[in-house]
């Protein structure tokens, strides 16, 4: 009998193209698909849940995560905090047979890519250069600093849409969404 597994998508784009929320779209309707939650070494925003969000942990304790090498990939992200993805839940959910997504950045997919190429490799981008400095400046959540910093990432990832297998934009939410979900399910 073949061997039931799952299949990983890896979904990552520019800062503020709206992957976390297209993540949070799939999450409520489409129970379905298994999310990764990432360890990160940055602060929680408010309501943001420690394992539901993200794995809030110290550096100390990602420094085990990477030394015991737990992560499937990790990163620097925006040269501030590390987030990484951790890689028994993955490897499980897949043996489980389910559709497995990744949300991350873009070092973080070329690592995936390097490990796992058989992933399905999917660039999240925004409608337009303008929508997204208007995204990331509506979002409200960081400095005048961090968000030149993250405008400055958002440029360079943007040239990387080349690399991947597929690309969505992200006019509507639910829209961006629902194409993912059916390329993660086509055979
Ligand atoms: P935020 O701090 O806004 O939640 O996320 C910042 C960035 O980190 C986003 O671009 C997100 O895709 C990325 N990110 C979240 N989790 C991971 C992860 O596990 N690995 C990598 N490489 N990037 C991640």
């Amino acid at each position: 009998m073949a061997e039931s597994r799952g299949r990983l998508t890896v979904l990552a784009g520019p800062t503020a193209v709206g992957k976390g929320t297209v993540a949070g779209y799939v999450r409520e309707h489409h129970p379905e698909v298994w999310i990764s939650v990432s360890a990160t070494t940055r602060r929680p925003r408010p309501g943001e849940v420690h394992g539901r969000h993200y794995w809030f942990v110290t550096d100390g304790e990602f420094d085990r995560l990477v030394a015991q090498d737990e992560l499937l990939e990790w990163a620097v992200v925006h040269g501030t905090a590390r987030y990484g993805t951790p890689r028994l839940p993955v490897t499980e959910a897949l043996a489980a047979g389910r559709p497995a997504l990744l949300e991350i950045d873009l070092q973080g997919a070329r690592q995936v890519r390097r490990r796992m190429p058989e992933a399905l490799f999917v660039f999240l981008k925004p409608p337009s250069w303008n929508e997204l400095v208007r995204r990331l400046v509506g979002r409200g959540t960081e400095s005048p600093e961090e968000r030149a910093r993250r405008l400055e990432t958002a440029h360079a990832e943007l040239a990387a849409e080349t690399e991947f297998d597929v690309t969505v934009v992200n006019t509507e939410v639910h829209l961006a969404a629902e194409e993912l979900v059916a390329l993660m399910e086509s055979p």
